[in-house]
């Protein structure tokens, strides 16, 4: 196997951005031509983030084969441009769960089963598995700070893989803190130093230590680091604080952490070409505009709950070379009277996915606002089943239509629960569940659609056939096909069978779409997402008019 290994750690403490600095490495190796994946192992005992709450974990992103993942994977995904999977994000209870079932399986043969060496084993397996002839580095992130118990086995099988698989193969590097302390006026290298201290103490010496700092770090500091560190002086490097995260990887360059880890690798010396990337910072330095875009959500009071959608909303910015203002409002404060003051400003609409009843009425009249008043409208899983409602209740006069969801008695259950939808789905359900090792109870990762000639969305994605990342339960109700469109709702995307509506639009409107799927999970910074690309174009014309740029 010719796959390099690099471990990232974290110390001192949580939110140092250890995702965006892999990630940010993983885009300048890739940029050296190198091929790289990225993984992340989770400290924590859930077997998945699917069932974690958005407020404490954040968003939970999805993969195509369906895993529900850390927001991390995001990450991943847009600054390398290589699809993520179930074996990209491992956490202590899938590991566990591993173990626990081979155990009862028999498969341990009445021996006892211990931390080390069967958790450790399983984790290098997971580690390991990201391996291959094809692939030249994976960066191994370890999730949570260095110095915590539940981190122990993780640490422990990365250090057992330096000498499994040979010192030139791995290279640790550890992310820590060096604040600036404002009344010394000085930078303090006391914390990286503990932290480093304990990485040490459980057997691993960092090969590189990547501080995150406020400002640059002088060389007397840098040097300082080093020699209480233990590493190399030109092994300290500086994460400075930036303005943007897609200025992270240029400013590691800068740094020449790329370099550095491709000598510490032996990797072949090759110049990055990081032109895409210097495009993509001035495109976002250099806005001819900006556009102030509403989402009407539940997890207002925090933004890493819609990571992905607040990227692909700045992607759609990219591509229309506008700044794009995200102004957060709890849909539970959107009412008949309150709903024209809080998005009067706002060039467009975007109602985001989401679980439960809370807010749902005012996410409604905020789809309403926007039809009537012809603001561009985004709908995006829950936020589509919203419009579909909206829709019904009020333009094709059926009252009381909602989703079964909120309400099992609905005299028109617009949206669904198609009790079918498993059998339909059956084949790929069992491959999913024995890839998985979980059941499903939603319809999760990637389905193919069909989209109809002559609409936003084909004129958008401008081909017949694409696929999209779902993570939901509820599907538009068939029932009401006919009776909708003949009222004026266009059905612009379909399943390839016709059965599963995927896409709804409204012909007269400047750009009004609700879709079953998450498109942010598949928006790129160097290849913004179809239909946010589009709908920040409305919502610019809207502003500016259809040609004229700047204010
Ligand atoms: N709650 C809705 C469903 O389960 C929508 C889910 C979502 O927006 N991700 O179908």
């Amino acid at each position: 196997m010719k796959t390099k290994f690099i471990f990232v750690t974290g110390g001192v403490l949580s939110s140092l951005g250890k995702g965006l600095a892999a990630a940010s490495i993983g885009a300048l190796l890739k940029a050296r031509g190198l091929t790289c994946t990225i993984q992340k192992l989770d400290p924590y005992i859930n077997v998945d983030p699917g069932t974690m709450n958005p407020f404490q974990h954040g968003e939970v992103y999805v993969t195509d084969d369906g895993a529900e993942t850390d927001l991390d994977m995001g990450h991943y995904e847009r600054y390398l441009d290589v699809p993520m999977s179930q074996r990209n994000n491992y956490t202590s209870g899938s590991i566990y769960h591993t173990v626990i079932t081979k155990e009862r399986r028999g498969d341990y043969l009445g021996g006892t089963v211990q931390v080390i060496p069967h958790i450790t084993d399983e984790i290098k397996r997971a580690v390991l598995s990201l391996g291959g002839d094809n692939l030249d580095v994976a960066l191994v992130e370890i999730g949570g700070t260095v110095g915590d118990i539940e981190g122990l086995p993780f640490l422990e099988a990365i250090r057992q893989l330096r000498s499994d698989l040979g010192k030139e193969n791995v290279l640790y590097i550890h992310l820590t803190l060096v604040p600036y302390i404002k009344t010394a006026g000085e930078l303090k290298t006391k914390p990286t130093q503990h932290s480093v201290k304990e990485l040490r103490s459980i057997g691993i010496q960092p090969d590189i230590v990547l501080c995150r700092s406020e400002c640059a770090l002088d060389e007397s500091v840098k040097a300082k680091i080093a020699l209480f560190c233990n590493v190399d002086k030109d092994a300290v490097f500086c994460a400075v604080d930036v303005d943007n995260i897609y200025k992270v990887p240029l400013k590691l360059y800068d740094e020449g952490l790329d370099q550095k880890v491709a000598i510490m690798l032996k990797l072949p010396a090759k110049n990055p070409d990081l032109s895409a990337w210097h495009a993509l910072v001035q495109r976002l330095d250099h806005p001819q505009g900006e556009v102030t875009i509403g989402i009407c959500g539940k997890y207002v009071d925090l933004k890493e709950a819609y990571k992905s959608l607040h990227e692909a909303l700045v992607h759609g910015g990219v591509a229309n070379e506008v700044k794009v203002n995200l102004r957060y409002i709890n849909s539970e404060e959107i009412d008949s009277k309150s709903v024209a003051g809080l998005l009067k400003d706002c060039d467009g609409v975007l109602v985001p996915g989401g679980f439960g009843s809370r807010g749902v009425e005012g996410k409604i009249k905020a789809i309403e606002y926007a039809r009537k008043n012809k603001v561009p409208f985004f709908g995006i899983c829950l936020g589509m089943q919203c419009a579909v409602i909206e829709f019904a209740r009020n333009v094709a006069g059926l009252a009381g239509a909602n989703s079964e969801e909120f309400d099992q008695n609905t005299a028109h259950p617009v949206i669904y629960l198609m009790k079918e939808w498993y059998d339909f789905q059956k084949g790929r359900m069992e491959v999913r569940d024995a890839l998985c090792n979980k059941g499903g109870t939603m319809r999760l990762g990637a389905y193919p659609c069909r989209l109809v000639s002559d609409t936003q969305a084909y004129a958008a994605y401008g081909q017949d056939d694409i696929d999209e990342r779902h993570r939901h339960r509820y599907e538009f109700n068939k029932a009401y096909f006919e009776q909708l469109k003949a009222k004026g709702l266009t059905f612009s995307g379909l399943s390839p069978d016709g059965e599963l509506v995927e896409i709804v639009e409204l012909a007269d409107h400047p750009w009004f779409l609700g879709c079953q799927f998450h498109p942010e999970f598949k928006s790129n910074p160097m290849r913004p997402h179809p239909l946010f690309r589009e709908f920040i174009g409305a919502a610019k014309r809207l502003k500016y008019g259809a040609k004229k740029k700047k204010d």
